[in-house]
């Protein structure tokens, strides 16, 4: 038969046990969560490296702003990316204008499907939707800059020369909100389409 202090000592001995088991398993838990922590930090920071803020850049075929460029630039991406029929026609029409004083000042012209995904993303925080900004920003899978069969020409007497003349190259304004965007729509000296709208199609 165990004696009283036996007795006694057991239960509390079960409970320092218990005490320590549970501070062990404290220790454990607290060990797993700040691992936990640091293994989601980690990939976290790699998540944003990797999508890291998309800008363009020249081989995207972004023209500075202030440096457009000309129907003759054979270096430049944006004009280098775009169909041959088209920069033909750019050119010979340039040729044309240019006892008149005009210059075709290339303001986009061929663009990298990043930098079209870009822009449109830039368009919906200027107009506050999507449904506005796609009335100016084509998407990438539907934008004829994506494919280079069109450019954006700055000044506007040359906008209005090429909306004047152009169909004598086949040059044609082709959304009817965007005043600087032509594509070659129709054969040399044909008519031009009905400009659509806008950028929607
Ligand atoms: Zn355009």
């Amino acid at each position: 038969m165990a004696s009283p202090a036996s007795r006694t000592d057991s239960p509390s001995r079960r409970r320092l046990a218990v005490l320590a088991i549970g501070a062990a398993l404290a220790v454990i838990l607290t060990v797993v969560a700040v691992l936990l922590a640091m293994t989601t930090a980690a990939s976290f920071t790699a998540g944003m490296t990797a999508h890291a803020p998309f800008s363009p850049t020249e081989a995207d075929g972004m023209i500075p702003a202030e440096a457009p460029l000309t129907v003759s630039d054979d270096r430049h991406p944006a004009m280098t990316g775009l169909d041959g029929d088209l920069r033909e026609a750019l050119r010979s029409a340039q040729a044309a204008a240019a006892p008149e004083g005009v210059v075709f000042d290339v303001t986009s012209g061929w663009r990298s499907e990043e930098y079209q995904r870009w822009l449109l993303g830039d368009a919906v925080r200027t107009y506050g939707s999507e449904a506005l900004a796609r009335e100016y920003v084509a998407s990438p899978q539907d934008s004829s800059h994506v494919t280079g069969r069109a450019v954006d020409i700055g000044s506007l007497d040359a906008q209005l020369w090429i909306i004047e003349h152009g169909r004598e190259w086949g040059l044609c304004q082709t959304y009817a909100n965007e005043r600087w965007h032509f594509e070659k729509a129709t054969d040399a000296g044909g008519e031009c389409p009905e400009p659509k709208p806008d950028a929607r199609g």
